[in-house]
């Protein structure tokens, strides 16, 4: 037997506006104004990816072959699943500290390195220290996560 649950719809405060659109400058701007609690959207956030990444993303060889369309696809899910910030040290991301999206196990074939579970957003400073680089400067919790990367690097 199915139940159907009848809600009421409640009277609208704002009549529904077509430009009020998340993929518009102009429309997230006027959803911004609308909205009384100033709920930041979701996608409210410049794309990590710039087009130079996306011409890697064809020419990726060398140096640079774990750097498929994938790998830029799925390092902004890691980024938006981490929340913006190393997830190290904890520091968000700024103009000062930069965030470097790491390969966990560096050695899985192609078709596996660039899934989400194997990419972590880190800041620069974390992602020198996971490669290697001597571990200065953290506080106990921060350098025990570094090694943590650390041996699954060695794995
Ligand atoms: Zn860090
Ligand atoms: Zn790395």
């Amino acid at each position: 037997m199915t139940y159907a649950f009848i809600t009421h719809s409640r009277y609208e405060t704002k009549p529904f506006d077509h430009k009020t659109t998340p993929y518009t400058e102009d429309g997230r701007k006027r959803y911004l104004q609308q909205c009384s609690k100033h709920k930041r959207l979701p996608c409210d956030r410049p794309s990590i990816n710039t087009p130079e990444d996306y011409a890697i993303s064809i020419y990726a060889k060398g140096k640079q072959w774990k750097k498929n369309f994938e790998y830029f696809m799925n390092r902004e899910y890691a980024y938006n699943r981490d929340k913006g910030k190393c997830k190290c040290c904890g520091k968000f991301y700024s103009s000062t500290v930069i965030g470097h999206c790491h390969h966990v196990d560096n050695k899985l074939p192609l078709e596996r390195i660039n899934k989400v579970q194997n990419l972590a957003w880190v800041c620069v400073d974390c992602h020198h220290m996971i490669h290697n680089s001597q571990i200065i400067n953290v506080d106990v919790k921060t350098e025990r996560k570094i090694l943590k990367y650390r041996e699954k690097l060695k794995k």
